[in-house]
Parts: C-alpha cells; sequence; structure tokens
C-alpha cells in the first residue's frame, strides 16, 4: 500500500489534475489519455483487485458508480455518451494495483472494446 501510485494521488504525495473528491471517492485525469477525456474513478480504500472485492465493499462499488454519473454530468460528456472500463490482472494490463474505472468520452469510441 505505501508503493500504490494512486494512494500517493489521494494522500496528494502526486499531483494530479482532480475533477472530484469527497471522503470515499476520488477522481483525476489519466496522465497518459487514451480519449480526449480519461478520468480515472478510484476509491479511496486501497483494494488491490476487482478480485479483492468483497461483500463489504458493495456500497462503495455502488457508489462509485453514482460518482461517474455526476462527473459525466459535472464534465457535460453524459448526454455525448461515455465507456467505463476496468482491468483486472496480467491478461487485461491492469499496471496500478489500486482499482481504478477509466471513463472515457469526448469523441465516438470504437465498436470493438478490444482489440
Ligand atoms: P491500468 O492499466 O492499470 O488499468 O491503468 C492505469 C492507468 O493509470 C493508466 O491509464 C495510466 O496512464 C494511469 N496512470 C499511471 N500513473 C499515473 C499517475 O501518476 N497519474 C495519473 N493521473 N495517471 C496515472
Ligand atoms: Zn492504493
Amino acid at each position: 500500500m505505501n508503493n500504490c501510485i494512486f494512494c500517493k494521488i489521494i494522500n496528494k504525495e502526486i499531483p494530479s489534475k482532480i475533477v472530484y473528491e469527497d471522503d470515499k471517492v476520488i477522481a483525476f485525469h489519466d496522465v497518459n489519455p487514451a480519449a480526449p477525456i480519461h478520468i480515472l474513478v478510484i476509491p479511496k480504500k486501497h483494494i488491490e483487485t476487482l478480485l479483492d472485492v468483497s461483500e463489504e465493499d458493495s456500497n462503495l462499488i455502488a457508489y462509485i458508480f453514482q460518482i461517474i454519473n455526476k462527473i459525466a454530468k459535472q464534465e457535460g460528456f453524459a448526454e455525448k455518451g461515455f465507456r467505463v472500463i476496468a482491468n483486472c490482472g496480467e491478461d487485461a494490463g491492469q499496471e496500478v494495483k489500486h482499482i481504478h474505472f477509466h471513463v472515457l468520452a469526448g469523441k465516438k469510441l470504437g465498436d470493438k472494446i478490444v482489440e
């Protein structure tokens, strides 16, 4: 947990462009955007992968989607649409071991979710 980049972003040890923050969730622009709008939405609780999500996290995960909804309206891409992606493990290419939801928007996204 100490060396987690996203925990460092939460603790403001690493700067980021924050678009939303409360006591449970933080959302910030991805440093290497894959679309005109690429926001990462993460819980402040350090959960390594989607496989580590437990029953006690159910409310938190549902809450994250409420926040994604709020951000979509706040940032002005709710009407045009957006895509949410969460990578888990090696085959999905999960780089940061702190669960995160990629929110992609700002252009017509490809028909294929994966190449
Ligand atoms: P993953 O491949 O784990 O699903 O996605 C990790 C994402 O985190 C990548 O899109 C990467 O660009 C982003 N990322 C990695 N380090 C940083 C950072 O220090 N700041 C920000 N804002 N994004 C980061
Ligand atoms: Zn973390």
